[in-house]
């Protein structure tokens, strides 16, 4: 039984919080991991304003980058030392396999690790003189960030955020899901034993529409990195516009795994159940429309849906299996329902499209892997964010025809493509209007190469050499060269 302790880091502080209770389940049996005390928006407040005076203080403020650095390379080893205990924590919370949460957690390590080597390497400017004077840009830090996690990839959204943050030389307060703030508070505690100065992280758990409100809205706040729903980051851009607030959002995802004649039809089968069905479906990139020459539909589609069928479901515990729970038995209901909203569009279910059956199955949020088509590109099952193990498939004619269908989209944010054909790759990844396009491979991510969407998929980009500078101020510096004064006051 996991150890739930009932205690959340506010402002250098391990204490009860004073809103809501937050209990988090384990999704394979659907029994409570714990109850513990969220935070309440006076917790924000004592967070924020602790976080400012820890971000002023010339002991952090005064550190030279290579210095801060330190700080996350220690964080780095002690989230690698403990990667059995976070991933053990992380399947419990999430229903993620221990594979997947060994993934994450190693993924956590290397963003603070890539992140210190950007500290210790970034540049400022010396441009170009114009006049009698140096110029220099350089970048400072904004103070107090917030930092607000989705629940589906816990402790790799969360260190996206937080050593970036910190990086940049601030204090920042993280806001995670709330059916999913376990790791959060185990970064606190691995924070603290880093010696991060105390009311440097805040972590504070509880409801979005209370915490991550007050975080948003609270006047110490400089800065607001976001991930999760395309409509909750839409609410924190008009929030931040009343404050003339930089934001960050990485938000939702419908996005088109493509085949091309001449895939490989091996490896692109391989991609794409991994791309869909990994994490059981539930990742912002998951490549959820799948589009197939018509010549080759009927083929392609049946031998993909043979193998759906045999994917094994079961606990994330079990190294035998490939589909885990859903997060969380309501989120489980709305993929049904996204299932049932098919069929009423005209959809075939080819496979899943229900529970799977069983004693083993009947406490847990689980959901069969699932593949539709059928249905036109308008239909809302096309359109709309599934965000579980369910792919929409779609014939297609010639490449104007695919391009058209993949950009009939709001959103942006990946696609994969599968062709030996090297320059109708290029092509088309320069024609789909997405943040990252795959080409013979899908999901993979790489702390040196920037992230984000497209269209109503965010703003702003994470990952990458300028990681650090979303965190921080732009100032110019003008030195006078001259000796003699301005002309214009010289009497
Ligand atoms: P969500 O938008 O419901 O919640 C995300 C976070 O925002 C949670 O911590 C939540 O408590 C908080 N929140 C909710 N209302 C708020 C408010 N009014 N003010 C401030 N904070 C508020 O998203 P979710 O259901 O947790 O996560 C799934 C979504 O996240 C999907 O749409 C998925 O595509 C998206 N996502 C995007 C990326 C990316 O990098 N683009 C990565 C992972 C997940």
């Amino acid at each position: 039984m996991t150890q739930v302790n009932d205690q959340i880091l506010v402002g250098g502080e391990w204490r009860q919080g004073r809103g809501a209770p937050v209990r988090p389940l384990d999704p394979a049996t659907g029994r409570e991991l714990g109850c513990l005390s969220g935070a309440s928006a006076e917790d924000v407040a004592d967070a924020a304003e602790a976080g400012a005076r820890a971000a002023a203080d010339p002991a952090w403020r005064g550190l030279p980058p290579h210095e801060r650095a330190r700080y996350l390379y220690r964080i780095a080893d002690l989230i690698e030392r403990d990667t059995d205990r976070l991933s053990a924590l992380q399947t419990a919370n999430t229903g993620k396999t221990r594979a997947e949460t060994t993934a994450l957690v190693k993924s956590a390590a290397g963003t603070f690790r890539y992140v210190g080597a950007t500290l210790e390497t970034a540049e400022e400017a010396l441009t170009p003189s114009r006049g009698a004077y140096l110029t220099m840009s350089v970048h400072e830090p904004i103070g107090v960030v917030g930092a607000i996690t989705p629940w589906n990839s816990p402790i790799a959204s969360e260190a996206q955020k937080i050593a970036p943050a910190l990086g940049g030389g601030n204090a920042v307060l993280v806001k995670p899901a709330e059916w999913t703030p376990l790791i959060a508070l185990e970064l606190g505690r691995i924070a603290t034993e880093a010696g991060l100065p105390a009311g440097l992280l805040s972590v504070l758990p509880g409801k979005g529409s209370v915490v991550g409100d007050a975080i948003v809205r609270h006047p110490l706040v400089g800065k607001v990195s976001f991930t999760g729903g395309t409509a909750t980051g839409r609410n924190i851009a008009h929030h931040a516009a009343d404050k003339l607030m930089p934001v960050s959002l990485e938000l939702g995802g419908k996005s088109p795994t493509i085949v091309l004649p001449d895939a490989d039809v091996e490896q692109a089968l391989a991609g794409i159940m991994f791309g869909i069905f990994s994490s059981s479906g539930q990742a912002c990139i998951a490549g959820s429309r799948l589009f197939v020459p018509e010549s080759m539909y009927q083929e392609f589609v049946g031998e993909l849906v043979r193998r759906t069928e045999k994917l094994a479901v079961g606990p994330g515990t079990d190294p035998t299996t490939r589909v885990g729970p859903l997060v969380h038995p309501k989120h489980r209901d709305s993929v049904a329902a996204y299932v049932d909203l098919a069929r009423e569009e005209g959809g075939r279910v080819l496979c899943g499209g229900r529970a799977p059956e069983g004693e083993a199955y009947a406490e847990g949020a689980y959901y069969l892997p699932t593949v539709i088509d059928g249905l036109d590109n308008t239909a809302r099952t096309c359109q709309e964010e599934i965000f579980g193990p369910v792919l929409v498939c779609l014939p297609y004619r010639d490449e104007e025809h695919l391009v058209e269908l993949a950009n009939a989209s709001v959103y942006g944010l990946a696609c994969g493509i599968w062709t030996r054909d090297a320059r109708a790759a290029w092509r088309l990844a320069r024609r789909i209007e997405a943040g990252t396009v795959w080409i013979n491979t899908y999901k993979q991510f790489s702390s040196a190469t920037p992230f984000g969407g497209f269209k109503e998929s965010g703003l702003g980009r994470e990952k990458g050499r300028d990681w650090i500078r979303a965190y921080q101020r732009q100032k110019s510096l003008y030195w006078g060269t001259d000796e003699a004064p301005l002309p214009w006051a010289v009497g």
